[in-house]
C-alpha cells in the first residue's frame, strides 16, 4: 500500500498507521441499529463516518470485509442491563410483536442507508439468528472461571481482568462507574459494580417476549455478548477495525474487549474507531428521548438526504456536531451550488494525466490523516475552480465520489430536470387556470375571474390582458 492511512485508536490513544493482520486485507465490525425505532441522523453521523471510513480503506485498495450486527434482543433501557428491553418497548408502543417491530425498523433503517448513500455491510446478522453461538461463548467464559451464576442470571467476572478499563482515559472517570449514573439502578447480584449479565433468565420485566432454552434456564442474552460473538463468526478470531459511536466506549465496547479476550485467552482487536456525537441545542440527539430526527422528517421538511451527508462530511468525526436548520440550510444550498455548477461541465478534451494525479493525491491524502473528510471537499472545489479540462474535471470528481458519495456528477442533472418537470408542470397549471377565468367572465362571474388571478399570483403567476389575448408572466 502506496498510501499510509492513519487514524485516531481510541484504544491507544494515538494517531496510529493502520496495519491489518493479514497483508492487503481489513476486518471491520460495526455496532449496528438497535431496531426498536427509526435511525436518528445522530446515529446516522456515525453510520455515514463509518461509511466514509470503510470506503476509504477500499480506495485504498484493501480487501475489506465489513460485519455489522443487528440489535433485537438484549439491549435493556439502560447500557448497564436495568430497565425494560428496549425492543419489548417498541412493540408495547405500537402493539406489535417484538419480531414485526424488529423487521420494520430494520428495513427502516437500510432505507435511510440507502438515501444517504451508505454502503450495506457485507454482512448483516441479527441478534437472534446467533443464540447458539452467545450460549456457547458463556459456556466457554463459565469453564474459563470468567464468568458467575446469580440469581438465575450469569454475569461476567470482571474482578478476573487485570485491566478491566481498557478505555479508561478515553472516558470520563465517572462514566465508568456503573453504579453512580441517575438511570441506573444497582443489580444485588453482581459481585463487582462492573459486572455484566451475559444471560438472563430473571428480568425485572417477567413478559419479556423472546426466550430461549440454555443451560440455565430459559432466557435471553445479554446485550454485549451479540457483538463479540457475531463479529467472531464471520471475522475469525482476530478483528482490525472496530467501529461505534462514542457513547458505546463504555460499557460497550469494554464489556466486549473483556469478554472475547477472556474467551479466547489473546488480544482481538488492534483498532477502535469511535464518531463523536450529534447534537442538538438540547444536547444528545437520542432514540430514547422520543423527540428526535430522522431522514423521512427531514425529506418532508423538503431536504435533500444528500445534503445532510455533506454537512456530517463537513466536520470531522471526532469532534462533537451540533445541528441546527440554519446550519442545514447553509450546506443545502452549498450542495445544490455545488452540483449544478459540475452539472454543467461537458466531456470535452483529454485527460490531463498530471493534474488528475496532483488532486487525486491531494484527496487522498486529506482522507489518510485521519479521515479529514472537510479537507477532502475542499480538494472537491479546488477541482471544480482549477483550470484544467471539464473531462480531468469530471474524471476526478467521480473517483472522489467512490468515498464521498454525494452523487457529485448526477445530483445536479437530477435536481435541473426536476426543476424542469416543475416547471412545465406548472405551466400546464397556469394555462388551464386562464382557460377558467376566460369561462368565468364570459359567464360574467367576475368575482370567480378575480380570484382564480390572485391564485395564480399566489403562485408566482401575473397576468395581462392584452389584445393579443392573456399574457402570462412567472414573477419568480
Ligand atoms: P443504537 O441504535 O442506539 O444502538 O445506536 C446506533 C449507533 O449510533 C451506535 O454506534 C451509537 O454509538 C451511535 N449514536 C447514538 N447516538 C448518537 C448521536 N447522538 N450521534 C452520533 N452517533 C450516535
Ligand atoms: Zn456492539
Amino acid at each position: 500500500m502506496e498510501n499510509k492511512f492513519h487514524f485516531y485508536n481510541t484504544l491507544t490513544r494515538t494517531d496510529e498507521t493502520v496495519q491489518p493482520r493479514e497483508e492487503g486485507r481489513i476486518g471491520m465490525y460495526t455496532c449496528g441499529p438497535t431496531v426498536y425505532h427509526f435511525a436518528h441522523i445522530g446515529n446516522l453521523r456515525t453510520y455515514i463516518m463509518e461509511d466514509v471510513l470503510e470506503k476509504s480503506l477500499r480506495y485504498l485498495g484493501y480487501d475489506v470485509k465489513r460485519v455489522m450486527n443487528i440489535t433485537d434482543v438484549g439491549h435493556l433501557s439502560s447500557d448497564a442491563d436495568t430497565g425494560e428491553d428496549k425492543m419489548l418497548k417498541g412493540a408495547k408502543r405500537e402493539h406489535k410483536s417484538v419480531m414485526e417491530i424488529a423487521q420494520f425498523y430494520t428495513d427502516a433503517f437500510f432505507d435511510d442507508c440507502h438515501k444517504l448513500n451508505i454502503r450495506r455491510p457485507d454482512i448483516v446478522e441479527p441478534a437472534t439468528a446467533c443464540i447458539a453461538e452467545f450460549i456457547h461463548m458463556i459456556e466457554v467464559l463459565l469453564e474459563k472461571g470468567y464468568a458467575y451464576p446469580a440469581g438465575g442470571n450469569i454475569y461476567f467476572d470482571t474482578s478476573r481482568l487485570s485491566d478491566y478499563f481498557v478505555f479508561s482515559s478515553a472516558v470520563e472517570k465517572e462514566q465508568l462507574q456503573v453504579g453512580v449514573r441517575e438511570d441506573v439502578e444497582e443489580d444485588a447480584n453482581k459481585k463487582n459494580k462492573n459486572d455484566f449479565v451475559l444471560w438472563f433468565t430473571k428480568s425485572k420485566f417477567e413478559d419479556q417476549a423472546l426466550k430461549w432454552e440454555s443451560p440455565w434456564g430459559t432466557g435471553y442474552p445479554g446485550w454485549h455478548i451479540e457483538c463479540s460473538c457475531i463479529g467472531m463468526k464471520h471475522l475469525g478470531e482476530y478483528m482490525d477495525i472496530h467501529c461505534g459511536g462514542v457513547d458505546n466506549i463504555f460499557p460497550h465496547h469494554t464489556n466486549e474487549i473483556a469478554q472475547s479476550e477472556a474467551y479466547l485467552g489473546h488480544p482481538w482487536c488492534r483498532y477502535w474507531f469511535h464518531v463523536n456525537h450529534l447534537n442538538d441545542q438540547s444536547g444528545k440527539m437520542s432514540k430514547s428521548k422520543g423527540d428526535f430526527l430522522t431522514v423521512s422528517l427531514l425529506e418532508k421538511k423538503g431536504y435533500l438526504p444528500l445534503a445532510y451527508r455533506m454537512f456530517c462530511l463537513q466536520s470531522h468525526y471526532r469532534k462533537p456536531l451540533v445541528f441546527s436548520y440554519e446550519n442545514l440550510d447553509n450546506m443545502e444550498q452549498a450542495y445544490e451550488k455545488l452540483v449544478r455548477k459540475i452539472a454543467s461541465l461537458k466531456e470535452e478534451g483529454e485527460l490531463d494525466e498530471e493534474a488528475f494525479l496532483g488532486y487525486k493525491t491531494s484527496f487522498t491524502e486529506a482522507l489518510c490523516n485521519d479521515l479529514n473528510t472537510s479537507m477532502a471537499i475542499t480538494v472537491v472545489y479546488d477541482v471544480v475552480k482549477a483550470d484544467i479540462n471539464d473531462k480531468t474535471k469530471l474524471a476526478l470528481l467521480e473517483d472522489f465520489d467512490r468515498i464521498l458519495s454525494l452523487d457529485l456528477t448526477t445530483a445536479g442533472r437530477k435536481l435541473e430536470d426536476a426543476n424542469d418537470f416543475a416547471d412545465a408542470e406548472l405551466k400546464q397549471w397556469a394555462d388551464e387556470k386562464v382557460a377558467e377565468r376566460a369561462a368565468a367572465k364570459k359567464a360574467k362571474d367576475f368575482a370567480r375571474a378575480d380570484a382564480i388571478r390572485d391564485e395564480l399570483l399566489a403562485r408566482g403567476i401575473q397576468i395581462k390582458d392584452t389584445r393579443e389575448g392573456v399574457q402570462i408572466e412567472f414573477i419568480r
